[in-house]
Formats: structure tokens, sequence, C-alpha cells
């Protein structure tokens, strides 16, 4: 596996395969980027490891079904969790239970009779943008995933920089207040504390409950029942002039501001690329998270980093998974 995960495709189309806790998609990919053909189908994340290899293959049957087969070079997976992508192992995920140790990458091959190479999810999502979306032309770009949590991934021409155990840029889970609320990680005051979609609902319901915001569109919006406020309320009732959800999503911009700054100082990346559920509304308050950068850099030339909306949608992770197969200069 290792030796064949070496060799590169060209011309040909790779199938990309993002399996998340609740669906699995697969799709074919071009070497512009752009995908051709993709189906989903519904992820059992919680039965017997068999059980979770049965959805995965049904998904990638499902497009394989439409396409002759020598027009399919290779196929790129990506999952959550931590993955050995040298070996093609999922050694574990919270979203699968369903698979430890699981030798992801070989069971594919064996089914489909093409190469198989295995990512994270972010990572991938990263390779993508890297090299076909928003951090395209650039020689390094820092891709941070924000959605229910922080994912993040260093994408040096056009690789990602994984480091020898694959376990670097996973910059989500850098402490930015060692006296903040315990993280699931086991750290302390995480980034994704401040400014994950989880802690961006969660901090809205909290001041909800403990001042009189009965005026919020926010309590309106969820006819005063403040349990039911999640990220997606507060990001609408903020484009809609909301001071209070405004407020809640400055804090998270602030937050962002601190950690970039860190990240800057350290890599000095040409490009920040914001993706997942929350990128777009985080992006609209880059001027925000610029105002408070400039106190949380040392470097000088920060200003010149540019901080960019991610480009793919949902497709980030499918596209970056194929991406795998593609060497840079291909894109
Ligand atoms: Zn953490």
């Amino acid at each position: 596996l290792h030796k064949r995960a070496e060799r590169r495709v060209s011309g040909k189309l790779v199938l990309g395969v993002d399996i998340g806790g609740t669906k699995v998609a697969a799709g074919l990919v071009d070497w512009r980027g752009k995908v051709l053909r993709a189906e989903r189908c519904p992820m059992i994340a919680r039965g017997s490891a068999e059980q979770g290899f049965r959805a995965v293959r049904d998904a990638i049957d499902a497009v394989m079904k439409h396409t002759s087969e020598n027009a399919v070079a290779a196929i790129g997976v990506c999952s959550p969790g931590w993955v050995d992508s040298k070996r093609g192992v999922l050694r574990n995920a919270a979203n699968l239970p369903c698979w430890r140790n699981f030798p992801l990458a070989q069971k594919i091959e064996k089914h489909c009779g093409l190469p198989t190479k295995l990512a994270n999810d972010a990572n991938a999502a990263a390779l993508a943008e890297a090299r076909w979306g928003a951090g395209k032309g650039y020689e390094s770009a820092f891709y941070v995933s924000l959605g229910t949590g922080i994912g993040t991934a260093l994408v040096l021409e056009g690789e990602i920089f994984e480091g020898p155990a694959a376990g670097a840029g996973e910059g989500g889970h850098m402490t930015i207040n060692f006296r903040g609320p315990l993280c699931g990680c086991g750290k302390r005051g995480c980034i994704e504390m401040y400014a994950s979609g989880t802690a961006i609902a969660k901090r809205a319901r909290s001041l909800l409950r403990n001042r009189s915001s009965g005026r919020s569109r926010l309590l309106k919006m969820t006819s005063g029942e403040v349990s039911a406020v999640t990220t997606e309320i507060v990001s609408k009732a903020a484009s809609g002039g909301d001071p209070l959800a405004k407020k809640i999503l400055e804090e998270a911009a602030e937050h962002l501001a601190i950690w970039l700054g860190g990240m800057i100082d350290l890599l000095e990346p040409e490009v920040i690329i914001l993706g997942g559920g929350l990128g777009r509304v985080m992006t609209s308050f880059r001027s925000h998270i610029r105002r408070k950068l400039e106190m949380w850099t040392v470097n000088p030339h920060w200003h010149r980093v540019r901080i960019v909306s991610a480009q793919y949608g949902p497709e980030s992770a499918l596209v970056g998974a194929a991406a795998q197969w593609f060497a840079p200069h291909e894109s």
C-alpha cells in the first residue's frame, strides 16, 4: 500500500469519499477539482465495523455503477478523527465509534481493486482549497474549519504539512486561556471553546438566561425558547442587526484574532482560509478580526496576510480526499 500510495495519477478521474458521522458522500473528481457525479448514503456509525464499512461500500458502488471502470484511476477517502494516513488506518474518531484501528484504505482497495489513500477530513478540505479554491496561487495557506469544532491544517507548496506521525497542524485545541473552560480534549481554554459553533451557541444561551434580553431577536426567532438558540440563529439575528447576536460574534472574532495572531507569528502564512459551516459568517467579521490582530501579532507584515472565505462548500473534503492523488503542479 505504502509504495502504491506514492504514485500519482494523471489525466484520469479519482473517486473522492467523505465519511462523516451521519453520511457518506462519494463523487468523481477531475484534475481541475471539479465534481462530476456525487452520491450520498446514510452512514451507520454506531453499529459493527462491518456495518460501517458496508455503508461506505454502498456510497462507492452507487457512483461506480454509472462509471466505466478504467475511467477511474484511484480512490481518496477522508474521515474525521485520528487518521494514520501513511498506513491508511483510521485510529479512532469520536463520531465513528464503529471503527478503531480500522484498515479502511486496505478494505476499500480490496473491494474496488483500486489504489486508495486515506486522509483526515480537515486536512482534505484544506488541500482542496489550497490546490483549487481560495488558496490557489499561494505557497502557504493556513486553513481553519469553523464548525461544531475547530479543525485546522497547514498547506505548504500544495502539500499538507503532516509531521512524522500525521499529528501536525492541529490548531483547534491550542489554549488561549489556561484558566478557561475544560474542553472535551482534556485541555482548558482551547480556541474551540471560544469560537466554534458549539461555543457560540452556548454563549448565546447563557447570555439570554442571565440577563433581561427579552427584546433580543434571538428569543423572537425561537418563540422565547432559550434552549432552541443555535449558531445558525445567532448568525441570522446578527445579519438582521440584533445587537446581542452581533456582540456574541464579535467576541468570537476577537478570540479568533488572539489565536490567529499567534499563528501568523509562528507560520506567517500568505493566506488564512476560513471554511466550515461558520467560515462565511466569520469572514464577514474580517475587519473586526483585523482591527484586533494588530494587538495580537508581532509580525510587522501581519497586514499582508489575507483572510478569505473558503470557496468550496460542503464538498471540500470529498474534493480534497481525491486531491491526494493529483500532483500539486497538475492543479
Ligand atoms: Zn481542546
